[in-house]
């Protein structure tokens, strides 16, 4: 069991203040012309943006709270069952929003943080690019995850050849 001073600086740590993946996009997005509802309730999931005209919502997930199949989860070593059935519940959550919405004909976007920050971000100015097309656009899914070129696999995946 951690004190609460030490959680609150652990939580700190994780989701940071000016870095928080989903600053980092309002702003990027935002400076792009795009305009948007932030967390909505009416919404299932309560996407971190909402673009009502486009029928588009992002979401901004962190990889530990996501529990991200990536690098930048790491599961704690304290109390690891407290945390994988928390981390659970959140993945289903997850899902069961994404469904939701799709089935209200949302389209649904997930930025993820390994994509923001840490080894294997993307470069900002591409990933919002990526981000501002796909809202305007009409592609149903967006997923933008880190690329962590030490796994073969996922580089061999970003070879047009
Ligand atoms: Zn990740």
């Amino acid at each position: 069991m951690v004190d609460v001073a030490t959680r609150s600086r652990m939580m700190a740590g994780i989701r940071g203040k000016d870095t928080k993946p989903e600053m980092i996009l309002r702003r990027g997005l935002h400076a792009r012309g795009l305009r948007y509802r932030l967390h909505d309730g009416r919404l299932p999931g309560r996407p971190d943006m909402v673009f009502p005209a486009k029928r588009a919502v992002l979401f901004a997930h962190g990889c530990f709270w996501h529990g991200h199949d990536c690098p930048l989860f790491r599961p704690p070593s304290t109390r690891p069952e407290f945390w994988a059935a928390k981390i659970g519940r959140n993945r289903e959550v997850d899902a069961q929003s994404t469904a939701a919405l799709a089935d209200a004909f949302w389209r649904v976007g997930v930025v993820w943080e390994c994509a923001l920050k840490g080894p294997g971000r993307l470069p900002l100015d591409l990933l919002l690019d990526a981000c501002a097309e796909w809202v305007v656009g009409e592609e149903p899914i967006l997923e933008i995850r880190g690329i962590f070129t030490n796994h073969v696999a996922s580089a061999g995946a970003h070879d047009p050849g």
